[in-house]
């Protein structure tokens, strides 16, 4: 078998077998063949599409191409949470140390910033010296002793992925269910999980603006999760508006430490206590997702969580203090400036793409693989959805390192508020539950 072989039948439109499969995660995991066909065989997948049966071949092959974790040695069940991406949603962050202190072990595996979405693992790296290549054995050392890990792919697990996500945001190719599934849930199937809570993102700000596309991927990411015999819960949330005030990485880390100290945006909170609920129930420390959700908000207030968090940033290496003194020791950006309303009135939307694209612009993101990030950089809204304005008041707040490219996008962000008379009807954050 060769890869041109197998590029003519999916560009016909036929239906690939188990064997061909295996020989595209294998050749995507070692680099056998070039990126340019790859590229073509990921533009013939997002064309012609594959069926169940392909997406789970797909799927298999590519957490067996790699390292598999091993740690069904730990006694606490193993309970990690996906989001299919969206912006400013830091909530892993503060939903990871809550989770393991109710006896969840949670071993996360996170990706980076991908299109205009933020990535959890830029958000950890701009905690000074922490690390998040971690080897399996730390991973496995972590896990056992402090409940939580927060890792990359970087301990080979799961290789075919970090090789056709890289190719897929170059080539258009992202926006397709068998790809986006098979990415998500080999990465899942190589932590060696009890199971799995999946945050399908719709909106404006997600890979998938409606409902009912969101909905579509969550059926495909739980049939293929039961034919992994991996049990998950797929929540369907919304995307419209960013979640939370902080966009940017510095920033959302900040953000966490402010709701792990008992404040933070209501909407960041609702979707940590809800899908943490989910985590909860599945590793069978609550009854249901309402009962979880009532114990972490105990574990919150009670101040367990920061101190969790702080154990983690210190188990890799990082700087403790930044959750004591954040403004001290996290990254702070030479410019600021204030972005103010134009009209009085009630803020009825803030557009996710166009925030997430213009923190990415600041810094916050790549536009090419290499691009270095700005860990200073991005949004923060002063002011969120159903807010009440005065003209001239300042309601979000720019940073970054590079002026020429502040002032511009600070110009570029009168698109992306809506400001009406009206105080607008509240959209509910979690649209549906795929069990
Ligand atoms: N998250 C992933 O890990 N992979 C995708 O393809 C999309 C979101």
């Amino acid at each position: 078998m060769n890869m041109l072989q197998v590029i003519h039948r999916k560009r016909d439109g036929l239906k690939h077998t188990q064997e061909e499969l295996d020989f595209v995660a294998q050749a995507s995991a070692n680099e056998h063949v070039p990126d340019y066909q790859l590229s073509s065989w990921l533009m013939a997948v997002r064309i012609n599409g594959m069926d169940e049966q392909e997406t789970f071949w797909l799927t298999e092959a590519m957490a067996k191409h790699g390292t598999q974790l091993k740690l069904s040695g730990i006694r606490k069940k193993r309970v990690d949470k996906h989001s299919t991406g969206g912006v400013g949603d830091g909530v892993s962050l503060a939903l990871v140390p809550l989770a393991a202190c109710a006896g969840v072990a949670v071993p996360m595996m996170s990706g980076r910033g991908l299109g205009h979405t933020g990535g959890t693992l830029d958000k950890l790296e701009s905690i000074p010296n922490l690390k998040v290549r971690l080897t399996p054995k730390k991973i496995s050392d972590q896990l056992d002793s402090v409940g939580a890990v927060m890792f990359g792919q970087g301990a080979g697990l799961a290789p075919a992925d970090r090789k056709l996500y890289a190719l897929r945001d170059a080539t258009a190719t992202v926006d397709s269910l068998p790809l986006i599934v098979s990415s998500i849930l080999s990465k899942k199937a190589a932590e060696d999980l009890d199971a799995l809570v999946m945050d399908v993102k719709s909106g404006q700000g997600a890979i998938f603006e409606t409902p009912a596309e969101a909905e579509k991927l969550a059926r495909l990411l739980i049939k293929t999760a039961a034919r992994l015999k991996l049990p998950t819960v797929a929540l369907i949330t919304d995307m419209q508006e960013p979640l939370g005030r902080a966009v940017g990485n510095a920033l959302e880390i900040k953000q966490a430490i402010e709701v792990l100290s008992g404040d933070g945006p209501h909407d960041y909170i609702e979707l940590l206590l809800t899908l943490g609920g989910w985590m909860l129930t599945l590793a069978k420390k609550a009854s249901n997702w309402e009962d979880g959700a009532e114990k972490l908000e105990r574990i919150l207030r009670s101040g367990e969580g920061l101190k969790k968090f702080k154990l983690i940033v210190a188990a890799q290496g990082g700087n403790a203090r930044v959750v004591d003194l954040p403004e001290k020791y996290l990254p702070q950006s030479k410019f600021s400036v204030p972005f103010k309303a134009s009209q009085s009135g009630f803020i009825a939307h803030w557009d996710a793409r166009r925030i997430g694209e213009a923190a990415r612009i600041l810094g916050a993101g790549r536009l090419v693989m290499e691009d270095p990030i700005d860990y200073s950089a991005g949004i923060y809204l002063k002011k969120q959805k159903g807010d009440e304005v005065e003209k001239e008041e300042v309601i979000a707040w720019l940073y970054s390192n590079n002026l020429v490219k502040m002032n511009q996008e600070a110009a570029r962000l009168k698109q992306a508020v809506t400001i009406e008379k009206r105080k607008p009807k509240a959209s509910p954050l979690i649209i549906k539950v795929i069990r």
